[in-house]
């Protein structure tokens, strides 16, 4: 599926596909860029963007989950360039091709274990697998770019602060002159349904629709 595509969460506003959160529940942070983010459920290896973001071990040599599908969809070229790579530091990030894959760049990044007991470690751990990632699809020259659900699954992440921390990290880099601004679409890909719509809830909080936007600015 193309970028284009998949319907961005002002789109899903517009069309009353996803009802706004009211406005005592928003978050701390809230960010102008529901044109900009999009919600897609279905497997990252078929999607065809500037890149996907992989959920990597520190190896980079291939693992499972989201991992192991895209080194299959890939195929071994994947692999090859990987073991060039020296692996990457948990928080870090680094781009490779996508060779058989419809996406055009792999970028790798590695989430934290979760440890309930350094929950602030993991969030920041977890926000800097985000930015990474976004750098090095500016480095890139990426426009579209689409992010597993990085380390909820055998990871351990809790999905809900998960999702909350990885929006408003994007929220952030979009917001960045020269940075974000080079960025056309991001894309959270979901595995299942369920999730799709834990996403899209917790992105209303962080990405409000624009008229509700100006509101809360007036307000301020
Ligand atoms: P981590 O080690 O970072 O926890 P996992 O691959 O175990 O990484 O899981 C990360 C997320 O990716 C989970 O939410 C899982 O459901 C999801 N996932 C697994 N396979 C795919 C896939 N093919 N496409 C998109 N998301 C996937």
């Amino acid at each position: 599926m193309r970028a284009t595509a998949i319907q961005t969460l002002a789109a899903a506003y517009r069309e009353g596909v996803v009802a706004p959160c009211a406005a005592n529940e928003l978050a701390d942070h809230i960010w102008p860029f529901a044109d900009k983010v999009a919600f897609h459920q279905g497997d990252i290896t078929k999607l065809e963007v500037d890149a996907i973001v992989n959920a990597a071990n520190n190896s980079l040599l291939g693992g499972g989950g989201v991992d192991g599908a895209i080194h299959r969809a890939a195929g071994p070229k994947l692999l090859e360039e990987c073991r060039g790579l020296n692996g990457c530091e948990t928080g870090q990030a680094k781009t490779t091709k996508g060779y058989d894959l419809p996406a055009k760049h792999v970028i790798h990044t590695v989430g934290p274990v979760y440890s309930a007991s350094k929950s602030d470690e993991s969030a920041r751990l977890l926000r800097s697998a985000y930015r990474t990632s976004l750098d090095q699809a500016v480095r890139h020259g990426v426009k579209s770019i689409a992010f597993p659900s990085i380390s909820t699954g055998v990871y351990g992440y809790p999905f809900e602060s998960a999702c909350i921390e990885a929006l408003s990290e994007v929220g952030h880099f979009l917001d960045q002159k020269g940075q974000g601004d080079k960025i056309d679409k991001v894309i959270f890909c979901c595995f299942s349904q369920p999730d799709l719509t834990r996403y899209r809830q917790a992105a209303t909080r962080v990405f409000p629709p624009e008229d509700m936007h100006s509101q809360f600015a007036e307000d301020e």
